[in-house]
């Protein structure tokens, strides 16, 4: 026994790399980090190999190690070159934050130092970061003291807590699902309608209020479909209001909407996942009017405060009814009474072991102070009217609603041929072209080009770029026909 114990310790000794090889190992990795970034604004938004990474199957996991020069070779190509640089300023798809790179410093700090951010009793520091950081939110937002909060993995993940808070909050069970009643827009995002299925209301009814031209969802709408509902002895519960939709940045009615919601007793809760983070700025605080008035809401660090993907956030205004929704106990959670201060985000949240998230949103604010970030949003939605202006001034842009945040729809109107499939054309030549990437929507039934200005690394330089590549790339299509 005593030799086989050693043969396993020597073996095992190999998880715990000394300082010279950690040295070795590290610097390797920070090279490369460094290299990338350097070469990030040269290097199209957009990249493929001819395998699109497939050759990371060609080294299985087995016994045998590889050295880190290998590894970093392996991920360069199959990784690295092989999809979407969404840190690029070149970057204009769907809602791209960027990834700051203190916070991939703060993801480093935060796993080598391995925190349970899970439990007061394990780290109350950790957690205090984290309570700071929901405070902050809060404070910003307009929400009272007794609001609470989680940072969760994503807006997806974070719309599932409040959404399922708000079945408890209004005591539904199975036998109400068929009378329930949720009153969503054509706009609101997918997890919405993955959250009631997850949450078992897959079959309640789902309203999908009409919006106005500009993409909002109409409260008067709302309203007779709220009171209709309550004459015929259903149970309006939910609505889902939008502060930012994903195709075009359209932010709801949201004190209108609050009114109409809690004189009928329904719970609101406001998908802010795009357009929250704006609240910072001087001008999105005005666009977001009311969102203090809502019952919870969520919003994503990783689109609008540029962090890596990771990290979303849900608040609920009345804290409690979020504590009473997850709040679990075991005998194999020691927490010893009377010493907590804090609620553990277990008890606030579906998950129980997490990765620090914290930290990466602490790094970067505490770095660089918030003035940065209030200044890159408020520039986001400057030049989303700078773009929008510019392209019409230009002839043969068709351009949907001015825009509220930072996205911009629009087509190209060419002399000849089908607009749609011209469209289409564009979108894949710019693509494949590589200078810029952009994505695209379908507003009333219509495929439209659409133009994300998330990304902290763009700026007015970047615009510049996707106005020429835009509008050379429809004039050179345009006689190709
Ligand atoms: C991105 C987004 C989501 C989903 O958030 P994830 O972080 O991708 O899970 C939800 N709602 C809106 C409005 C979004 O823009």
């Amino acid at each position: 026994m005593i030799n086989k114990l050693g043969e396993l310790e020597e073996l095992s000794r190999l998880l715990e790399p000394n300082a010279e090889v950690r040295t070795i190992v590290r610097e390797k990795v920070i090279k490369h980090v460094d290299t990338f970034l350097e070469k990030l604004p040269h290097v199209a938004p957009f990249v493929s190999t001819d395998d699109m990474g497939i050759g990371i199957y060609d080294s299985p996991i087995t016994d045998e190690p590889i050295d880190i020069k290998t590894a970093l070779n392996l991920f360069e190509h199959n990784i690295e070159n092989a999809g979407v640089n969404i840190g690029s300023g070149k970057y204009f798809a769907f809602l791209p934050g960027g990834g700051l790179y203190y916070s991939a410093l703060g993801d480093y700090l935060a796993a080598a130092t391995n925190r349970y951010a899970g439990s007061f009793y394990a780290s109350s520091g950790a957690i205090h970061l984290e309570k700071l950081l929901i405070g902050w939110m809060r404070d910003f937002i307009g929400y009272p003291e007794q609001a609470e909060g989680d940072l969760t993995s994503g807006g997806s993940m974070a719309n599932l807590s409040a959404i399922l808070t708000a079945r408890e909050a209004y005591n539904l069970k199975a036998q109400d699902v068929a009378k329930s009643v949720v009153y969503i827009s054509q706009q609101s995002h997918f997890c919405i309608q993955k959250a009631l299925h997850i949450i078992g209301f897959a079959q309640c009814i789902q309203r999908y209020i009409p919006v106005d031209s500009e993409y909002r969802m109409n409260p008067e709408a709302l309203e007779s479909a709220i009171k209709q509902d309550k004459q015929k002895g259903l149970q309006p519960w939910l609505v889902v209001a939008t502060a930012g939709t994903t195709s075009t940045g359209a932010i709801d009615p949201l004190r209108q909407i609050s009114e109409i919601a809690h004189a009928h007793q329904v719970w609101l809760h406001v998908d802010g996942a795009y357009g929250l983070p704006f609240a910072l700025c001087e001008t999105g605080k005005q666009l977001l009017d009311g969102i203090e008035t809502s019952d919870s809401l969520v919003l994503d660090p990783h689109k609008a405060l540029f962090l890596p993907l990771g990290t979303g956030a849900v608040l609920v205004r009345e804290g409690k009814k979020l504590y009473q929704t997850f709040r679990r106990q075991a005998d194999y959670m020691y927490e010893p009474s009377g010493e907590a201060t804090e609620i553990s985000p277990y008890k606030l949240s579906p998950e129980l072991s997490r990765p620090f998230r914290g930290l990466r949103l602490w790094l970067p604010l505490k770095l660089i102070g918030v003035a940065p970030f209030r200044a890159a949003l408020e520039e986001k939605l400057l030049l989303a009217r700078y773009f929008y202006e510019r392209l019409q001034q230009l002839r043969g842009f068709e351009l949907g609603p001015p825009p509220q945040l930072s996205v911009v729809t629009f087509r190209y109107v060419p002399q000849r041929g089908n607009i749609e499939t011209f469209n289409q054309i564009l979108l894949t030549t710019i693509k494949k072209d590589g200078d810029i990437f952009i994505s695209s929507t379908r507003l009333d039934g219509k495929f439209v080009l659409r133009l994300a200005i998330l990304g902290f690394r763009v700026h007015k330089e970047q615009v510049e770029l996707a106005i020429n590549v835009l509008l050379d790339t429809a004039k050179r299509l345009e006689q190709e026909i």
